[in-house]
C-alpha cells in the first residue's frame, strides 16, 4: 500500500485529494509556486516543497523538480490532480522510470488519447461510434474545405492538441471556413505547439453527456455512469449533473458499455472519462451518440458522480495505483439519486466574464447544505497566475427537482465580497425554465445570456443602508443579552447631522444618496432624487433587519476598506466610497488610454500608431487567467502611440495604447 503520496498541483482539487488521503492513513507531501506559499492545500498536508516562480511553467509544469521533491520527502506516489502535467505522458512515464507510482493510467494510454484524430482512429477501430468527419493527417486548406463540405456544414474545427476548449471553431457555411480554419490552426499553434485541426460535423442540439470509468490492473474494467456536462460556456462546463435527465436506460447501458469498450481498448488503468455527444434533437437516443475525446484523468466534476454512487474516485485511484483491484463490480454500482455541481469562479459575468483578481475579503460558502470543494480562505488572494475558481458547489437529493432546489439554495447562500464573482449568473442559471425542465443543451448559456448576466437591478434601500454603514451609523453587534429598545435604537446619535450627503460608486457610476437618520433606526433617504423610508436592526447573528415598505429582509453587511458588499434578497451589492479627485482622474485617462485591467500576456497587437480607429474597435488582446480579452478602443481617434509589444507580460494599469487627445473632445 502507497504511504505517502506527493499532490503536483494545487487549490481545491490539491485539498480534496489530502482529504482522501486522510481518510486513508497516507501522508501528504504539497508542492507549491512562491504565489502559493501560503495557501490551504500548503497548509493542509503534511510536509509542504517549494518550487518557486510564480507562473504555471515557473512551478507546476516543472517535472524534473516535482520528481526532486518525491525524492527528498521519500513519498512512494505522485498524483497529478487535473490540469498542470495530469495528461502529459513524458511525466507519466519519468514518474515510473523514477521507481515512483504515477496515481494515473500508464503512458501509452495517454499518449493514446492524446490526439483527438489518433484517438478517434483508435476509437473507430474500437466499434466505438465517433462523431462523422475527417481527422486524418493531411492539413491543405483546399482539401480540409472538400472535407467540410462533404461532411455537410454547420461543421466544427477543433485543435487535435486541444483542450479547454481553445483552437475550437463553429463553422456555419463555407464562405466562412477559411479565416475559422486559420484562426483555429493559429490558435492551436500558440497554446499546444500544434497547428493541425481536425473537421467534425457539428451536432445539431448538442449535449456533452460524459461516462465515468475505471480500470484496474487486473483486467477489469467497469463504468459509474454518466455525466451530463451541457451547460457551457465557450465550450467550458459552467453546471453539471448526474444522471443526465431524460437518458434511456437502454442508451445508458449502450453509452457505458462503449466506454468500458474504449478504456479497454487503449489497456486503461485508474479514474477516465469518455466524452460524448449527443443529438437532443429528438430526445435522447441511442444510435444517437458519438465519441468525442478521452480524458485521461480524474474530472473537475467528478463530485456528482461520488454524489450518486457513494464512491470516493480518489480513493479508488490510490488504491487501484497501490496494485489492488476495483473495490465494485458493475452489478454492484447502482445510481442513488440526483446530484449537481457548479463551479463558483472570481469572474464578472456582467462584463463578460472577466476574471477578477484580488483579496477574497469575506468567504462565507453553505457548508451546511452543500458540498464544497474550496482551495480559498477568507483573506486569500486570487492571482492572475492560476484558475479563478473559489470553490465547487455540489448538492444531492432524491430526485432531480429536489436537487436543483438545493443547488439554487446554496447559490443564494454564497456570501464573497471583495472580488466579483458568478454566484448571481449561476442562480439565475439555476433557475432557467429550459434547464428546470430537463432541457440543457450546449448552447443554452449562450441564447440567453442577456438574462443570465444581466446586471442586478439596483434596490434603493441597498444603496441607503450601504451609505448607513459607511457613514459609521450601523453599530457593531452586540456582544449578548436581549436587545433593549435603547440599544436598538442604531440610527439615533445625539450629535447626528440633520442630513448626510454621501456619494457612493455602483457598478462603476455615481449614486448620489441624501439620508437623514430619525429615531430607533429610521431614515428617510433620497437616492438619485428618488424619496424612500426604511428601518433598520442589527441582528444577534450579525446580519442586518432591513425593512422597507413593511417588508423586512435579512441583509449581510461586510465592510472592507473603503466599500461595502452586501447580500440580501436574493443578490449581492457592492458600493465604494467616491473620491472626488480620483473619479476626476479616471474620466481623463478613460478617454484617451486603453488600460490594461489585469496582469496578463500580451499576444496581439492590432493597431498601430497613426491608425484611426472607432470605438469598440479590438486594438489589444490579453491573455490572463486562461481567457483571451479584447481591449477595444473607447472612442472614436487616432492611435498616439503603442505601449506594448506582442508577448510582452503587462501590470495591471499598464498603458496598452494611448489615443491622440480631441481639442475640447469628450477626453
Ligand atoms: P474537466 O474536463 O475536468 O471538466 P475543464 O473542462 O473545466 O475540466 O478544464 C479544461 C481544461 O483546463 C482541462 O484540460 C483541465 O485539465 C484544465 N484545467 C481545469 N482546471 C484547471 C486548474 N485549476 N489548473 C490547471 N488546469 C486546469
Ligand atoms: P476539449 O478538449 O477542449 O474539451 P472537446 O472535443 O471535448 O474539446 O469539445 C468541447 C466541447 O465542444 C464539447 O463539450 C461540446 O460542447 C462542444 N463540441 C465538441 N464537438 C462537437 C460537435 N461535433 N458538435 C457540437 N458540439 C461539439
Ligand atoms: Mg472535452
Amino acid at each position: 500500500m502507497i504511504r505517502k503520496i506527493l499532490i503536483a498541483n494545487r487549490g481545491e482539487i490539491a485539498c480534496r485529494i489530502i482529504r482522501s488521503c486522510r481518510k486513508m492513513g497516507i501522508s501528504t507531501v504539497a508542492v507549491h509556486s512562491d504565489a502559493d506559499c501560503s495557501a490551504l492545500f500548503v497548509e493542509m498536508a503534511d510536509e509542504a516543497i517549494s518550487l518557486g516562480g510564480t507562473t504555471a511553467s515557473e512551478s507546476y509544469l516543472r517535472g524534473e523538480a516535482i520528481l526532486a521533491a518525491a525524492r527528498a520527502t521519500g513519498a512512494d506516489a505522485i498524483h497529478p490532480g487535473y490540469g498542470f502535467l495530469s495528461e502529459n505522458p513524458d511525466f507519466a512515464e519519468a514518474v515510473t522510470q523514477a521507481g515512483l507510482i504515477f496515481i494515473g493510467p500508464p503512458a501509452t494510454a495517454i499518449r493514446a488519447m492524446g490526439l483527438k484524430d489518433a484517438a478517434k482512429a483508435a476509437m473507430e477501430k474500437a466499434g466505438v461510434p465517433v462523431v462523422p468527419g475527417y481527422h486524418g493527417a493531411a492539413q491543405d486548406p483546399d482539401l480540409l474545405l472538400a472535407e467540410a463540405r462533404s461532411i455537410g456544414f454547420p461543421v466544427l474545427i477543433k485543435a487535435r492538441a486541444g483542450g479547454g476548449g481553445k483552437g475550437m471553431r463553429k463553422v456555419e457555411e463555407e464562405a466562412g471556413f477559411r479565416a475559422a480554419l486559420e484562426s483555429a490552426a493559429r490558435e492551436a499553434k500558440a497554446s499546444f505547439g500544434d497547428s493541425a485541426c481536425l473537421i467534425e460535423k457539428y451536432v445539431s442540439h448538442p449535449r456533452h453527456i460524459e461516462i465515468q470509468v475505471f480500470a484496474d490492473g487486473h483486467g477489469n474494467v467497469v463504468h459509474l455512469f454518466e455525466r451530463d456536462c451541457s451547460l457551457q460556456r465557450r465550450h467550458q462546463k459552467v453546471i453539471e449533473e448526474a444522471p443526465a435527465p431524460g437518458m434511456p436506460e437502454d442508451m445508458r447501458e449502450a453509452m457505458g458499455e462503449a466506454a468500458v469498450r474504449a478504456a479497454r481498448a487503449i489497456g486503461y488503468c485508474g479514474a477516465g472519462t469518455v466524452e460524448f455527444i449527443a443529438d437532443a434533437s429528438d430526445g435522447l437516443r441511442m444510435d444517437r451518440f458519438w465519441f468525442m475525446e478521452m480524458n485521461t484523468r480524474l474530472q473537475v466534476e467528478h463530485p456528482v458522480t461520488e454524489a450518486i454512487t457513494g464512491v470516493d474516485l480518489v480513493e479508488w485511484q490510490v488504491r487501484v495505483a497501490s496494485g489492488e483491484k476495483l473495490p465494485k463490480t458493475q452489478e454492484a454500482l447502482a445510481i442513488d439519486g440526483w446530484a449537481f455541481e457548479a463551479r463558483l469562479y472570481a469572474e464578472d459575468a456582467e462584463r463578460g466574464f472577466l476574471p477578477a483578481i484580488g483579496r477574497i475579503e469575506h468567504l462565507d460558502l453553505p457548508e451546511d447544505c452543500a458540498r464544497i470543494d474550496s482551495g480559498v480562505r477568507g483573506g486569500d488572494e486570487i492571482t492572475p497566475f492560476y484558475d479563478p475558481m473559489i470553490a465547487k458547489i455540489i448538492v444531492h437529493g432524491e430526485t432531480r427537482a429536489e436537487a436543483l432546489g438545493r443547488l439554487t439554495a446554496a447559490l443564494s447562500k454564497v456570501r464573497v465580497a471583495g472580488t466579483t464573482t458568478n454566484a448571481g449568473f449561476l442562480t439565475r442559471l439555476s433557475r432557467q425554465e429550459d434547464f428546470v425542465a430537463g432541457n440543457p443543451d450546449t448552447g443554452l448559456i449562450a441564447r440567453h445570456l442577456d438574462d443570465l448576466a444581466k446586471p442586478e437591478p439596483l434596490a434603493p434601500e441597498m444603496a441607503v443602508l450601504a451609505a448607513i454603514e459607511l457613514s459609521g451609523l450601523l453599530q457593531p453587534v452586540r456582544a449578548q443579552g436581549p436587545v433593549d429598545p435603547w440599544s436598538a435604537c442604531d440610527g439615533f446619535r445625539l450629535w447626528s447631522p440633520a442630513r448626510l450627503h454621501v456619494t457612493l460608486a455602483h457598478r462603476g457610476e455615481p449614486l448620489a444618496i441624501v439620508l437623514q437618520p430619525g429615531l430607533q433606526g429610521q431614515a428617510e433617504a433620497r437616492v438619485a432624487g428618488a424619496p424612500l423610508h426604511l428601518g433598520w436592526r442589527r441582528l444577534a447573528d450579525g446580519t442586518v433587519a432591513l425593512t422597507r415598505d413593511g417588508r423586512t429582509v435579512p441583509v449581510t453587511v461586510i465592510r472592507h476598506g473603503r466599500a461595502v458588499t452586501l447580500h440580501g434578497d436574493g443578490a449581492s451589492y457592492s458600493f465604494e466610497i467616491v473620491d472626488p479627485l480620483q473619479r476626476a482622474d479616471a474620466c481623463e485617462t478613460g478617454g484617451n488610454r486603453l488600460v490594461a485591467p489585469m496582469p496578463g500576456l500580451i499576444k496581439r497587437v492590432l493597431a498601430a500608431a497613426g491608425q484611426a480607429v472607432s470605438s469598440g474597435e479590438a486594438v489589444v488582446v490579453m491573455e490572463a487567467m486562461k481567457m483571451e480579452l479584447t481591449l477595444s478602443a473607447p472612442r472614436d481617434g487616432i492611435i498616439a502611440a503603442i505601449g506594448v509589444a506582442e508577448g510582452e507580460q503587462v501590470r495591471e494599469g499598464a498603458v496598452l495604447a494611448e489615443l491622440l487627445a480631441v481639442e475640447g473632445g469628450d477626453g
